[in-house]
């Protein structure tokens, strides 16, 4: 087969969301499954809506419109705030966005008036991490002019955090949320159909997966979505990178082929100068070693966020070429090598046009 390629694994992926779908469901919780890092693959959101979300959501409208070309028909969320230069195609193909900015959302209306569709909106909350949402005092304001446009709904409030500053979800900025919610219903006379507290993120939070009180113990409040991209895709939690119980942590790997593999001393020699991406640490010196070279590079895929393979050591990456120490094994030039990945180097692999994506699944459907 073609190298290099993702290898994503369907059955895989539809058990980690249907996992997380019931685990949610026991809290009162839905799950919107993201699909940004895998470029709005229709193959994995048709298994993320047969394992049982509710909505599939994706932060690029053109992600959005290839779904629905592809004859994708279910509830569709856009998670990044819309451009207004592009509030047609959103009302055209998103049921529903994310949004803080009363301009754009005049916008989706006129949009929504010229289409005679409804669109639905979903406030973001700025809760601290300081990437998107209207700070809580403006809230309400925000809100009651939300209300009065022409074919928007407002549908709820939302927030994100562990983004862009790393503040991590918890009891008491959830709880804000919650509380956010119960007010707006009360000060508006509406309903909140949806509460969507966060991403990945939020699941230490809300299944306590780790030292954090899970909200198991105290309910999850108004919060009642989250939106699960990478938790679903690579099976990990992102605030502290661990694998969660019962999910495929291999769902999605990258297999790239060997194009030298042979027996060089680890020290270079002559003057140490900066290299193509800056400057290097001193390299030990270890004697001779097997020096493998991969055919994948930065073009292709963050190294920082490659797993290889037992006996094989990253050393090192620039655009085309990715150097690994074999230490003292042979490697067969052709042979190809299985990585797993992070999620900055799923999105960039996704997104090189060099590497193929190959679907496969385990059992036959
Ligand atoms: C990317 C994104 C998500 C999904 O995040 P994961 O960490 O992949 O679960 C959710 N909400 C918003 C607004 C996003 O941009």
């Amino acid at each position: 087969m073609s190298a290099p390629r993702l290898e994503i694994h369907l059955d895989r992926i539809h058990h980690n969301a249907n996992a997380l779908v019931e685990r949610l469901a026991a809290r009162g919780i839905t799950v919107t499954g993201v699909t940004k890092a895998t470029l709005g693959s229709p193959e994995v959101a048709s298994e993320l809506i047969r394992a049982g979300v509710s909505a599939i959501g994706d932060s690029r409208i053109e992600n959005i419109e290839a779904m629905r070309r592809a004859g994708l028909n279910g509830p569709m969320v856009l998670i990044r705030a819309p451009m207004p230069s592009q509030a047609d195609r959103v009302v055209a193909s998103a049921e529903v966005s994310l949004n803080s900015e009363l301009d754009t959302i005049a916008r989706l209306s006129i949009s929504a008036g010229a289409e005679q569709r409804r669109h639905g909106v979903v406030l973001m909350v700025e809760l601290g991490d300081l990437r998107e949402g209207i700070l809580p005092r403006d809230l309400e304001q925000v809100a009651r002019r939300t209300v009065e446009f022409e074919g928007i709904d407002l549908v709820g409030i939302g927030a994100n955090l562990a983004c862009q500053s790393g503040v991590a979800p918890g009891a008491a900025n959830m709880a804000e949320l919650s509380a956010l919610a119960s007010a707006l219903e009360a000060r508006l006379a509406v309903r909140l159909p949806m509460v969507s507290g966060g991403n990945s993120a939020n699941l230490n939070w809300a299944l306590g997966t780790n030292r954090h009180v899970a909200v198991a113990t105290r309910g999850a409040g108004r919060v009642n979505n989250l939106r699960l991209g990478e938790s679903i895709l690579l099976g990990c939690e992102p605030l502290q990178r661990q694998p969660i119980d019962g999910l495929h942590t291999d769902a999605i790997t990258l297999v790239a082929e060997i194009i030298e593999s042979r027996i060089k001393p680890s020290r270079p020699w002559g003057h140490l100068d900066q290299t193509a991406f800056g400057l290097q640490a001193d390299p030990v010196d270890r004697g001779d070693r097997t020096r493998v070279i991969v055919a994948l590079g930065r073009q292709d895929v963050d190294p920082d966020g490659l797993v290889p393979p037992d006996g094989l050591q990253l050393l090192g990456a620039s655009s085309d070429h990715l150097v690994l120490d074999g230490g003292d094994a042979a490697f067969d030039v052709g042979a190809q090598v299985r990585f797993g990945l992070n999620y900055s180097a799923l999105l960039r692999t996704m997104t090189s046009p060099f590497v193929d994506r190959v679907f496969v699944r385990d059992t036959p459907s």
